[in-house]
C-alpha cells in the first residue's frame, strides 16, 4: 500500500491514537502537514576549528589522530585520551568510560568526535565518535510534551522515504525561476536533511516564500470573494458633501483630503468597501468618518459608528451633532448604548428600523440581535483593534453588507499592515493639522518626582488641566485601586487649590461619566486615573500628562496616552516617571522622548520587539508563520503579496496547468482557513 500526501499521519508506523493526538496539537494532521513541518534549527555536526569554538560549546571536530589512544583505568571507571590535529591546531580528546573506542582508533586516521569543548585546556570532553564522512546537520523540530523532536524527525524520515520526489510544486514555475526558489522536492530534502548549512538555508528560504505566498493567495481570494459579495454603489450627493467640507471650521489637511477621496471612491464603487483608516492620535479621523457617513446619508442610506467605550460613543455623538449643526446640515444623530432606559431604547430601535434616524452612534449595543436598520450603507468602527472579529462580522450580517470603515490610531508600519489587515485596503493620515505644537516629552526618575509636580503646578497656575496615570499593576483590581488611591490622596494634599478627581475601573458607570464630564467642564483640574483615559477622550484644555511607572506600559499605549494632551492651543507636556531596569526598558522610554511620530515609534517598537508582540497575534488576526519571520523577511513577504495579487488578477490563472497544484491545495485548505476572518 502506498502512502499519499493527504493520508492522516496515523498511516505511518509508530503513530497510534495518542501520538496522532499529540501531532494534531502541533497542527500536523496529514502526511503533507508533516513534511512541511520544518526544523527550527539544526544541530551542527559539521567539522569546525577549535579557534572558532566557544568555551563550553558542544561541537564536532574532525581531524587526524596525532597520538595513540591511551586508556587509563580507575576501578570501573576509565579515561581514554588521544591527540587530535585539526588543520594546524592540536587538542586533547578525552572519552570517559568508553574504553572500547581505543580499539577503533589509530594514529594518522581521520576521525570526527562530538563533545564539549574546554577552551582553556584546548581539550574536548568527548561524547561520541561520529562517522568522519558526515558533514550533516541534525534537524531539530519544535516539539511538545506529547511528542519528542526526535520522534518527529523519525516520522519525517519514514514519510519522505516513501514520497521522495512526489511533492507537487505550489509556487508556480515562473516565480521559482524569477526568485531562484527550489523545486518543492529539493526544498523538502534540503530543509529536513541538509548536507550543509548552505542547503539548510536554501531549503528554508524556499519554504518561507512558499508559506508567505500561500498566505497572501488566501488573503487575495478572501478579498475577491468579499468584493463580489453584493456590494452596493452609493450615489451620494457630491455637491452636498463638498458643502459640508466647505463649511467645516477648518481646512482639511492634504492627508485628510486624500483619504476622503479614497473612501468616497470606494463608496461610489459597486464593490464592497473594507477599508482601514490609520492615523495617529489627533490626526483628525473623526471628521473623515463624518464626511463618509454624511455621503452615505445623502445616498439615502443610514450610517453607524461603533466606539469601544460609552464615554467615547457619547463624545462622538456630541461632536458629530455639533459638526453637522455648525455646517447647517439637518440630520438626525442618535446615541444607542446599553445605558439607555428601556423605553428610550425601544423608540430608537423603531426609528432605526423605519429609517427616521440617519446616523447612529453606539457601543457594542449596536450589534445586538434586536437591532435592525432600514438601510445601513456604512459602518464605521473606531479603534477597531478593540473589537473582536466576531462583532465586526456581526455588524456586516446585521445590515445589508454595509461598507466598512475601520479606524485605528495604533500606527502599524505600512508594510506590516499588509499582514495584519491583509484583506483590507489601507488609508493613512500621515500628517497632523497645522499649528499643533509638538508635545514635549521627558523622562524623570522616581526621585525626581518633585520636578514633575512643579511642572504640573506651573501648568495648573496657567489655567490648564492635568492627567496623572498609574498602571494596572497586576491582574488584581484591588491592588490597582489601592495604588491609584494613594497617588490621588497625596496629590490632593499637594494641590490644595485644585480639585483632583479619581477615575478607576471599579467606579460605577454613572460616577465615571459624571467625573469625566466634570473634567471636560474644568470643574476638576487634575484627573488621576488608571489606564481608562487611554482611548480617544478629547479635553483640549489639558496640557500635561504625567505617567507613573511608565516602564510598565507598552510603547503603543504610552503613545496613546500622550495623545490625550496637545489637542488644543497650549504647549503640552508628557512626563514619564520611571526607573527602567533593563536596557530594553530604557530604550523604549528613550524612543518616546525622541519622537512624537507614531509611525516612527511603531517602527522602533517593531525593531525592539518583533512583530507578533506589537500586534498581539490574537487581537489582530495576525497569523503566525512557521518558517518565515514577517519582520526579518519583510521584503520577501511584500514580494509574495505583489506576486499573489498579480496572479489572481489574471482572469484564468486558476485554469493554467502550472497553477493546478496550487489551486488544488488552496481549495483543500481554504475551508479550514475561513475562520481567520
Ligand atoms: P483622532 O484622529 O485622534 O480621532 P480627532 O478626529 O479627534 O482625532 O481630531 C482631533 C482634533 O483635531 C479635533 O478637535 C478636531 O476637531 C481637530 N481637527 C481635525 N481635523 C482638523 C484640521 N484639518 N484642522 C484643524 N483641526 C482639525
Ligand atoms: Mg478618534
Amino acid at each position: 500500500m502506498s502512502l499519499a500526501l493527504e493520508d492522516p499521519v496515523s498511516a505511518l508506523s509508530g503513530v497510534g491514537e495518542k501520538r496522532q493526538a499529540a501531532l494534531r496539537d502541533l497542527g500536523i494532521f496529514t502526511i503533507e502537514d508533516l513534511l512541511t513541518y520544518y526544523p527550527f534549527r539544526y544541530e551542527d555536526l559539521g567539522a569546525r576549528r577549535p579557534s572558532e569554538t566557544l568555551d563550553g560549546e558542544k561541537v564536532t571536530f574532525k581531524g587526524i589522530v596525532s597520538t595513540p589512544a591511551v586508556v587509563r583505568r580507575f576501578g570501573k571507571r576509565s579515561q581514554t585520551v588521544l591527540g587530535l590535529l585539526i588543520d594546524r591546531e592540536n587538542i586533547r580528546v578525552t572519552f570517559f568510560n568508553q574504553p572500547w573506542v581505543a580499539k577503533n582508533i589509530e594514529v594518522g586516521q581521520e576521525v570526527a568526535v562530538y563533545g564539549t569543548y574546554n577552551a582553556a585546556k584546548a581539550a574536548l570532553s568527548a561524547i561520541k565518535l561520529v562517522p568522519a564522512t558526515t558533514d550533516a546537520l541534525d534537524p531539530i523540530y519544535p516539539a511538545s510534551k506529547g511528542v519528542k523532536a526526535k520522534t518527529i524527525a523519525d516520522l519525517v524520515e519514514q514519510a519522505w522515504g516513501q514520497l521522495r520526489g512526489q511533492m507537487p510544486n505550489l509556487v508556480p514555475q515562473h516565480l521559482r525561476d524569477k526568485y531562484r526558489l527550489l523545486d518543492k522536492n529539493q526544498q523538502i530534502e534540503w530543509a529536513h536533511f541538509p548536507k550543509d548549512s548552505a542547503e539548510a538555508k536554501a531549503g528554508r528560504r524556499s519554504a518561507a516564500f512558499e508559506e508567505f505566498f500561500i498566505f497572501q493567495m488566501r488573503l487575495q481570494l478572501i478579498k475577491q470573494a468579499d468584493q463580489s459579495f453584493g456590494g452596493q454603489p452609493l450615489h451620494y450627493d457630491k455637491e452636498a458633501v463638498a458643502t459640508l467640507i466647505d463649511r467645516l471650521p477648518y481646512d482639511l489637511t492634504a492627508a485628510q483630503k486624500r483619504v476622503v477621496g479614497e473612501i468616497l471612491a470606494d463608496q461610489h464603487d459597486a464593490r464592497h468597501m473594507n477599508r482601514l483608516l490609520q492615523g495617529d492620535v489627533g490626526s483628525g479621523k473623526t471628521v473623515v468618518a463624518a464626511i463618509a457617513m454624511y455621503a452615505a446619508v445623502t445616498a439615502g442610506c443610514q450610517a453607524a459608528l461603533m466606539a469601544p467605550t460609552e464615554i467615547l460613543a457619547q463624545q462622538h455623538a456630541k461632536s458629530l451633532a455639533k459638526l453637522f449643526d455648525q455646517a447647517g446640515i439637518d440630520l438626525r444623530v442618535e446615541l444607542l448604548t446599553s445605558g439607555l432606559k428601556a423605553a428610550q431604547r425601544r423608540q430608537i430601535l423603531t426609528d432605526l428600523t423605519n429609517g427616521d434616524i440617519d446616523i447612529v452612534i453606539g457601543t457594542h449595543a449596536l450589534v445586538q440581535d434586536d437591532v435592525y436598520f432600514h438601510h445601513l450603507g456604512l459602518a464605521v468602527i473606531d479603534e477597531q483593534h478593540r473589537f473582536g472579529v466576531k462583532q465586526r462580522s456581526k455588524l456586516r450580517e446585521g445590515g445589508m453588507n454595509p461598507d466598512i470603515l475601520a479606524m485605528t490610531a495604533t500606527p502599524i508600519p505600512r508594510t506590516l499592515s499588509i499582514t495584519a489587515y491583509g484583506e483590507m485596503e489601507v488609508s493613512v493620515i500621515d500628517e497632523l493639522p497645522a499649528g499643533r505644537k509638538q508635545i514635549i516629552t521627558s523622562q524623570l526618575s522616581q526621585r525626581q518626582f518633585d520636578q514633575a509636580l512643579a511642572l504640573m503646578k506651573a501648568e495648573l497656575a496657567k489655567g490648564a488641566q492635568a492627567y496623572v496615570v498609574t498602571p494596572l499593576i497586576e491582574e488584581s483590581e484591588t491592588l490597582d485601586v489601592r495604588n491609584v488611591t494613594e497617588v490621588y490622596q497625596s496629590l490632593q494634599a499637594a494641590l490644595p487649590d485644585y480639585t483632583v478627581g479619581l477615575l478607576h475601573g471599579r467606579l460605577k458607570k454613572d460616577d465615571k461619566d459624571t467625573l469625566m464630564q466634570g473634567f471636560k467642564d474644568n470643574q476638576v483640574q487634575v484627573l488621576v486615573a488608571t489606564t481608562v483615559v487611554e482611548v480617544g477622550v478629547d479635553v483640549p484644555n489639558a496640557s500635561i500628562m504625567l505617567i507613573l511607572d511608565a516602564d510598565r506600559f507598552g510603547l503603543a499605549q504610552l503613545h496613546q496616552l500622550r495623545g490625550r494632551v496637545g489637542r488644543g492651543d497650549r504647549q503640552s507636556y508628557t512626563v514619564l516617571v520611571a526607573d527602567p531596569k533593563t536596557d530594553y526598558g530604557k530604550e523604549r522610554l528613550k524612543a518616546l522622548v525622541d519622537t512624537t511620530d507614531g509611525f516612527e515609534l511603531a517602527q522602533r517598537d517593531l525593531e525592539l520587539r518583533g512583530a507578533g508582540d506589537i500586534l498581539g497575534t490574537k487581537q489582530s488576526g495576525m497569523p503566525e508563520f512557521q518558517v518565515g519571520d514577517p519582520v526579518k523577511d519583510l521584503t520577501m513577504l511584500t514580494i509574495a503579496q505583489q506576486e499573489a495579487l498579480s496572479l489572481v488578477r489574471e482572469s484564468d490563472w486558476d485554469n493554467q496547468v502550472e497553477n493546478q497544484p496550487l489551486v488544488t491545495y488552496l481549495s483543500k485548505t481554504m475551508a479550514q482557513f475561513r475562520h481567520f476572518d
